[in-house]
């Protein structure tokens, strides 16, 4: 499996200033945009962006963002890269496929969450990929356990969600990606756009492009996470550090007009918590599957298509609504060896019972 194809990536094209920052292409890119007729109705045409198909090795929102994170470890270095997640985090099964592509090494911290089908195929992809493994349990010990691994010399840490502007300017791009589809005439601009949200980075950075562009597009975040960590001011804060960011680098982007960035945060398909296996959500794997090819699983894309049902029911989107799509369709396939290579402290994850 290669990189993608190099390119500029649009955003250096508008900011000429940022174009000697390190950059590895693992996005096959533009993705596709295309109508979902069965979503839509009298009244609301809703369009998927499909970032899931943004790379043959493993596709969703994570790969943008690591276009310029890997790219940073790589000109550090090459440290050990330290994370942390949930037992079925994509962003642990991202880092753990893009680091062995690139030949860096990953240790990664999970916590606890529901045992899903496909948390179990997580943790066996993480562990096949090469990470190393270590069982945090609740919050705390995790967090524990996190700052004692990445205190060690040569560590570099990616906080779960890599919420950090260096991430986030790889969906400030991919805002500019969609204007250009727009501009194509592929699409119309949407009205709303609607994507499950848990570190904010990527509804901040989609928030701040379409600002910039001057468009008047509400990015809704479907939480998918508790609102002591995804509110309106943590959302902000990520915005602001991430405009603050291309403000110091760029005097381009800091002479541009720009409407202030306009988001909303829909709580109602979260259910109990994190990863937990609401009934709806759980009855969304299938219609995900029709949707993209590839079933959904209950922490992201069943969430985020119970949170597009009720936004378009309650009306609170309208008119045209773009659905981006942030789970991978491939998925990682566990050679017969990964068991083996599960650290014992969590191979009883894979003899859970499923709770979906
Ligand atoms: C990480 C992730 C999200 C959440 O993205 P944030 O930028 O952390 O808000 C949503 N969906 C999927 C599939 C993800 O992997």
């Amino acid at each position: 499996m290669s990189l993608a194809p190099p390119r500029v990536p649009a955003l250096f094209r508008r900011l000429p200033e940022l174009a000697t920052l390190p950059m590895v292409p693992l996005a096959h890119v533009p993705t596709p945009v295309e109508r979902a007729p069965s979503l839509s109705a009298p009244g609301v045409d809703v369009w998927m962006k499909r970032d899931d198909l943004v790379s043959p090795l493993y596709g969703g929102n994570k790969v943008r963002r690591y276009e310029y994170v890997l790219a940073d470890v790589i000109a550090r270095g090459s440290p050990r890269i330290v994370t942390a997640g949930g037992l079925a985090s994509t962003q642990v099964t991202a880092t753990a496929l893009f680091a062995r592509l690139l030949s860096l090494e990953l240790s990664a911290v999970l916590f606890d969450q529901p045992v899903t089908r496909f948390a179990k195929e997580a943790v066996l992809a993480d562990a096949d990929a090469g990470a190393r493994l270590f069982y945090g349990g609740g919050y705390a010990r995790t967090a524990a356990r996190t700052w004692l691994l990445q205190r060690r010399p040569d560590r570099y840490l990616i906080l779960p969600g890599a919420p950090t502007p260096l991430a986030n300017i790889g969906y400030v791009d991919a805002m500019l990606e969609l204007a250009e589809q727009v501009d194509l005439g592929l699409l119309p601009r949407p009205d709303h756009i609607v994507l499950p949200t848990g570190s904010s980075g990527t509804l901040a950075a989609l928030a701040l492009g379409a600002a910039w562009l001057g468009w008047e597009t509400e990015i809704i975040g479907v939480r998918i996470t508790d609102a002591v960590a995804c509110n309106r001011l943590t959302v902000g804060l990520v915005i602001d550090a991430t405009r603050r960011w291309l403000e110091a680098r760029s005097p381009t982007y800091r002479r541009a007009r720009r409407r202030a960035p306009r988001f909303s945060l829909h709580g109602g398909a979260l259910g109990p918590g994190y990863g937990h296996p609401t009934p709806e959500a759980r009855r969304a794997i299938d219609e995900v599957r029709a949707l993209t090819g590839a079933p959904g699983e209950v922490t992201y894309s069943g969430k985020a298509l119970v949170g597009l049902r009720q936004l378009l029911a309650e009306r609170r989107a309208q008119g045209t609504v773009l659905l981006w799509n942030t789970l991978s369709v491939a998925r990682p396939i566990a050679s017969p060896g990964a068991r083996a290579k599960v650290p014992r402290e969590l191979s009883w994850v894979l003899d859970a019972p499923e709770v979906a």
